[in-house]
């Protein structure tokens, strides 16, 4: 056997011990065997380098170090689940699918909704390329040194397996791994960690992989996503993902009703307390993808899947003082500070008490023992009053009346659930609030600048809005606290960079209120450039698709203010970007104006995405299902029966791809 030869055939045998102890959980041979393998391996790599092979068993010990983890874009985006407590909750879902895809029996693949951090795994060839966590579903940072140490990620796939696709999972940890590393860490003297779930999470960033490598990390799968895969149904590419290789639990059942759904909730919300891993609920998707393509998403969500959440765990604890909170637009929000208590994994503090309707509902009073709750939430709720443990003295909480920050009196709109301070333009948090608000990620994106900094900068009286971000010099941040030479740099070159933001993440970075990323978007397309928009009336606003008047009034109150427009002014002078560029303009246009569209099937040239995007960006608007007020049925191939009949009987006009993109 040549050299070449024993290294491939060690690395086949170590690559299958894996496969059985890692993923089915079935080791056949001792841990001292394979070590002694191993390091067979090891040697023999390291006198032959030039058989390097990226997906060798020997890489799954680590080395690596990362120092910056690379922002990656997902090919397609990674959504949320809705939630559902309830068999009311999925029949309602149930009925919203029906009217989409038209009374079609529709049958539903359940798993475990598994508590970690999710990943998504491209491959190509067979060969794991990249690992990419979620982030905020658009892009997120690229972890695949840190994954190949993961033994139950597949590096070298087996099988009939496509040329690329992207695969999606939660990596977890254990509960068995999760004591055994607290166990380590106490008797080192460091402090246990709090969850399973934030540990898996934080693991994936470390920055030496043979850290990672040494945590009892898995990696479960349950969903493909790319072109031309060979399977139909959500249960059958499960089926598939194992037979590549993944981990993928075998807990998951297919289900013709929603009765059967509930018996699966039921038995698992039982049982889940023995399973090896921590679940907070079950998936439900709709099972034929065929479906799902049609069903789509929502702005957040798939409409084909569902989480449904076990009831959450409550314990009860001491409220001990209630203190208010003031966000970026001034509202008030009241905190509840707890006597610190375990609950499902973590020591919870605080909770958020909502507002002074809230407060009084519940009739909460400090020095009352509470039940609070958590569910798949990162902040805790306030769900009642034990009134038999109320203290004989305890008096009726008295909602504050002035700014805890400013002073100033808060007022309450009529209609408003949340009191305000009106203080905008002196409440210190508030101007910190908006500044921290216009430099995050999906604004202006300022590298170099985070939130502490800007606090710092406002207390040092550096800045006191977002256009004094531009006037900053490096020799004024360099005496700061924590800064030097490096970071000053960095943060006036991030600073400069941010004049080239597109139009709409600038108007979004404004901090208008209920004016978001969708809506900037909207509002950019409506109003070219930002002397139209500063120019538009409540009735103008009004008349852009989706714009309500509350968005409206919130506009022109803001473009009205002098300080508001001096602010613009000088943000113009420093060169941002306040107008759609001559390529945004290009790909747009008004001819679809005033018409919806109902998109159905597979099509032939584009992309049922593209599809969206086009009739979108000519002004038009996609609907789900089809009513009297749909324009036209775009029909492509295997749409469904129900849909053409539906549009028949109403009279909408029924149009082939091609006469579509004749349209624009
Ligand atoms: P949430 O973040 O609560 O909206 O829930 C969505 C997340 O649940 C997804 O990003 C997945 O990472 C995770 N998840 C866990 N198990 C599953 C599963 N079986 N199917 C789909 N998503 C799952
Ligand atoms: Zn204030």
């Amino acid at each position: 056997m040549s050299v070449q030869e024993k290294i491939e055939t060690l690395r086949n045998e170590l690559r299958e011990h894996n496969y059985n102890y890692y993923v089915l959980d079935k080791p056949t041979v001792s841990d001292f065997e394979f070590d002694m393998r191993l390091k067979e391996l090891q040697a023999l790599e390291e006198e032959h380098p030039e058989f390097f092979d990226e997906t060798s068993p020997t890489l799954r010990v680590g080395g690596a170090v990362t120092k910056n983890f690379e922002t990656v874009t997902h090919e397609s985006r990674m959504y949320s689940l809705d939630n559902s407590y309830s068999k009311e909750d999925l029949d309602d879902w149930e009925k919203r699918i029906q009217r989409i895809l038209g009374d079609v029996p529709v049958a539903f693949t359940c798993e475990l909704k598994y508590d970690g951090a999710s990943i998504n795994l491209t491959y190509e060839e067979g060969k794991l390329v990249r690992a990419v966590t979620r982030g905020d579903g658009f892009q997120g940072d690229d972890v695949t040194t840190n994954i190949k140490t993961i033994k139950s990620v597949p590096l070298q796939l087996k099988g009939d397996y496509p040329a690329k696709f992207d695969i999606r999972g939660e990596i977890i940890l254990t509960l068995e791994g999760f004591a055994k590393m607290n166990q380590e860490r106490l008797a080192n003297g460091e402090e246990a960690y709090m969850n399973p779930r934030n540990t898996a999470s934080g693991s994936l960033k470390l920055q030496d992989s043979t850290l990672v490598a040494q945590r009892p990390l898995e990696c479960l799968l349950y969903s493909i996503v790319g072109k031309d895969l060979n399977f139909e149904s959500q249960f059958e590419m499960l089926e598939k993902a194992r037979q590549w290789g993944f981990k993928v639990p075998t807990v998951a059942k297919l289900c013709k009703t929603t009765e059967e759904v509930m018996r699966f909730v039921e038995a698992w919300d039982l049982k889940r307390h023995e399973l090896p891993y921590e679940t907070d609920g079950v998936v439900v998707k709709v099972n034929s993808l065929r479906y799902q393509e049609e069903l789509g998403y929502t702005a957040k969500a798939p409409r084909w899947a569902m989480a449904y959440k076990f009831k959450a765990e409550q314990v009860l604890t001491v409220l001990n003082e209630i203190t208010y909170q003031v966000g970026r637009t001034g509202a008030i929000t009241p905190v509840a500070n707890l006597e610190p208590v375990l609950l499902a994994g973590t020591t919870v503090k605080r909770a958020s008490l909502h507002n002074a309707d809230q407060i009084a509902k519940l009739d909460i009073r400090e020095g009352d023992t509470v039940f609070v709750e958590k569910g798949g939430e990162i902040i805790p709720k306030i769900i009642a009053v034990d009134f038999t443990k109320r203290p004989r003295d305890s008096k009726p909480t008295i909602y504050r009346t002035h700014c805890p920050e400013c002073g100033t009196e808060l007022i309450r709109k009529a209609g408003e659930a949340q009191h305000f301070c009106p203080n905008d333009m002196g409440c210190p948090p508030q101007i910190t609030g908006r500044i921290q608000h216009f430099i995050s990620r999906k604004a202006m994106d300022i590298e170099g600048l985070g939130g502490e900094t800007v606090e710092l900068l406002f207390k040092e009286g550096l800045i006191r809005n977002y256009a004094d971000l531009y006037l900053l010099t490096k020799e004024q941040i360099m005496p700061l606290e924590r800064m030097a030479e490096k970071s000053a740099e960095n943060l006036v070159k991030g600073v400069e960079a941010s004049k080239a933001i597109p139009y709409e993440r600038v108007l979004f970075g404004l901090g208008i209120r209920y004016v978001g990323e969708t809506v900037a978007k909207k509002l950019a397309k409506a109003y070219k450039n930002i002397d139209a928009l500063m120019m538009a009336t409540e009735e103008g606003l009004v008349a852009v698709d989706e714009i309500g008047e509350r968005i409206a009034q919130s506009v022109v109150q803001f473009f009205g203010d002098g300080t508001n427009q001096e602010i613009i002014t000088r943000l113009k002078s420093y060169g941002l970007q306040f107008s759609l560029s001559e390529a945004q303009l290009k790909n747009q246009s008004d001819t679809l104006k005033g018409k919806t569209f109902v998109v159905s099937g597979v099509f032939e040239t584009l992309g049922r995405t593209e599809l969206k995007k086009l009739i979108e960006d000519n002004g038009g608007k996609v609907a789900s299902s089809i009513s009297s007020k749909t324009s036209y049925l775009v029909a492509g191939d295997k749409m469904g029966p129900s849909k053409r009949t539906k549009a028949e009987n109403l009279g909408v006009p029924i149009i082939s791809e091609n006469e579509f993109l004749a349209m624009v």
